[in-house]
């Protein structure tokens, strides 16, 4: 710990300053108590003398003598002076020691310990808690949605809500707890229970998450922030201990439990289990795989047909990422876009890929598009337009031939930086499609707000057109919609004959899905296409076309 041995030095040069001012502090006072014991000697002498003298009753004092007597005088006030100086400032010198200490131990922010104090009073707390029979409860705290808040509403806001948290959290704690900020807006306590302690660490809990709730006022603004807990403890019967018990264990534990609420779905607690442990491993390795993944060119794009379903024509691809995971084999985007996400490294994730993707449609016919998905986080980045214009004039793209999709949930974040993205986007031609359309509840008013090219319908509501009426029913609310605000609608997910007869009644609708095919990596892509004749430069007959399935845009052209 080396902060600790920082803060150890810091008082032994502080011991230092106060042996020097105790030694100085017994010498001023020696001289007072001397120039006292000899004015008392001399002016035994010399006060008579003077007073007879005084009187007329006797001759002058001895000149040596009141000399002696006067600076006797001198070095009683200098030596009492002195005294008194070295006391005051050793007070200061107390003070200014406290303070540091103060410094040294607490977030200036919140006043709360921070994390070098929190396992050293946790420490401490064991080592008691083991000699009184009590357990020792360590609970971490993070809240759900601060960044958004320091985002949106600023880092002074943020400040506020900070503090508040903190006021909340203490005083939903016991007296006995020790509070600490780790940092940003993670928060971890501890304190001691008894043997039935279980049911009153999960009220502690229950209040603490509740208070953080409450609704926080800054500036007029009423900001709501949820928080999740993660809960590890010693010492109680049927709690796993495997020995060697220390502040960095328990702190472990509670984070991994802390890190399970937040994938339970936040705003609650979670109490740490073994198994948890491994879940965080394995996500550990995700993490690290994707990190080096990213390096080592391991994410690849794959394309999904995208076609004119009333002509049954291929208008171009939709890209989706694979992850080609030298342990995994290929992976899901759903399992890596949000972890990506989580580690802030979906910015470099998505322009790696989306730079192959854009080597790859160079090539083909140039009357097909290029569709790409955009992560949430991507759009918050006041460079993200910027960056695809580079990617697309290092491969010579042209712009009107490339689609972004931003999905419908993320209109909520911040209108207005999506608004200036589109902006930027679209004046330099490329196009905006609403992704995932009917599951993110946007309204109307942002629909024509928002200057998008297509909507597409959600896979959910296509998948069940046939068997439910109630997706059937939105789905035509949803074309109507398209065609009152000028707006084409896509269907994405059709996966059988049926679904795509009832789409293909609707006029200028796009459709993609697994009837057409499953996504294919670019080689088998580029063959396809060269069978076809759109993969200009390379005669059709000259390709390994009988080898591979027909495109299926033709299925959908027959019927
Ligand atoms: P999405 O944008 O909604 O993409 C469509 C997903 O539906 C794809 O899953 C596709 O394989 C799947 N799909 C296509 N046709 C059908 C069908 O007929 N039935 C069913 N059940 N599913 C169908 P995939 O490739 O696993 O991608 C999942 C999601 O991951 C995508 O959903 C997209 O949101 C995200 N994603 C993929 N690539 C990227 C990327 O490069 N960046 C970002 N940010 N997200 C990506
Ligand atoms: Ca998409
Ligand atoms: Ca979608």
């Amino acid at each position: 710990m080396p902060i600790l041995v920082e803060t150890d030095r810091r008082s032994d040069s502080m011991r230092g300053l106060h042996i020097g001012s105790a030694e100085r502090d017994i010498i001023a006072l020696g001289i007072a108590i001397a120039a006292i014991i000899m004015f008392v000697g001399t002016g035994g002498t010399v006060l008579p003398q003077v007073v007879r003298s005084m009187t007329g009753a006797g001759g002058a004092a001895d000149t040596v003598l009141t000399n002696a007597l006067l600076l006797n005088i001198a070095l009683i006030i200098f030596g009492w002076r002195r005294y008194r100086q070295l006391c005051a400032e050793i007070e200061q010198r107390k003070e200014a020691e406290e303070r540091a200490r103060t410094l040294a131990e607490t977030d200036s922010l919140t006043g709360c310990f921070n994390r070098r104090t929190l396992s050293d009073k946790t420490e401490r707390l064991l080592a008691q808690s083991a000699q009184r029979g009590e357990a020792v409860v360590l609970m971490m705290i993070d809240l759900d949605n601060f960044k958004q808040i320091n985002d949106y509403n600023g880092h002074r806001t943020g400040d506020e809500v900070l503090l508040a948290c903190a006021r909340r959290i203490t005083t939903a704690l016991p007296q006995n707890a020790v509070l600490s900020r780790l940092g940003g807006d993670e928060f971890a306590c501890a304190f001691p229970v008894n043997a039935e302690g279980r049911d009153f660490v999960e009220r502690v809990a229950t209040a603490t998450i509740q208070a953080i709730c409450q609704p926080v006022v800054v500036n007029g603004s009423t900001i709501t922030v949820s928080a999740s807990m993660g809960i590890a403890q010693h010492g109680l019967p049927g709690a796993v201990d495997d020995g060697g018990w220390e502040a960095k264990t328990l702190l472990h534990m509670a984070d991994i439990a802390m890190y399970h609420a937040k994938k339970q779905g936040k705003n609650g607690h979670s109490w740490f289990e073994r198994p948890m442990e491994d879940e965080l491993r394995y996500r550990k390795d995700l993490e690290e795989g994707i990190r080096r993944g990213i390096v080592q060119g391991e994410f690849v794009p794959f394309y999904e047909q995208q076609i004119d379903l009333a002509t049954g024509e291929l208008t171009g691809f939709e890209m989706l990422a694979r992850w080609k995971s030298p342990d995994m084999g290929l992976v899901s985007p759903d399992v890596f876009i949000p972890i990506a996400e989580d580690i802030g490294a979906i910015g470099d994730l998505s322009e790696a890929v989306i730079g192959k993707a854009l080597e790859d449609a160079r090539s083909w016919d140039p009357k097909l598009t290029l569709a790409v998905n955009i992560s949430p986080i991507q759009l918050r980045d006041p460079w993200f337009a910027q960056k695809i214009l580079k990617l697309l004039v290092k491969a010579n793209f042209p712009p009107e031939r490339f689609e972004i999709e931003i999905t419908e949930s993320c209109l909520h974040e911040n209108m207005a930086a999506v608004r200036s993205l589109m902006a930027s986007l679209r004046n330099q031609g490329i196009r905006v499609t609403l992704d995932d359309f009917g599951t993110g509840y946007s309204s109307v008013g942002q629909l024509q707000d928002l200057p998008f090219d297509r909507i597409k319908i959600d896979r959910t509501f296509v998948a069940d057109l046939t068997m439910s009426k109630e997706a059937s029913t939105i789905v035509r609310a949803i074309a109507m919609l398209g065609k009152g605000l000028g707006l084409p609608v896509a269907a994405e997910g059709i996966e059988t004959a049926d679904v795509l007869d009832e789409l293909r009644r609707f006029e200028n609708m796009k459709g993609q899905g697994y009837f057409y095919g499953r996504p294919e990596p670019a080689e088998t892509v580029r063959t396809k296409l060269a069978a076809q004749g759109l993969l200009p430069g390379v005669a059709a007959a000259k390709t390994g076309a009988p080898e591979a399935p027909e495109m299926p845009s033709r299925l959908a052209g027959n019927g």
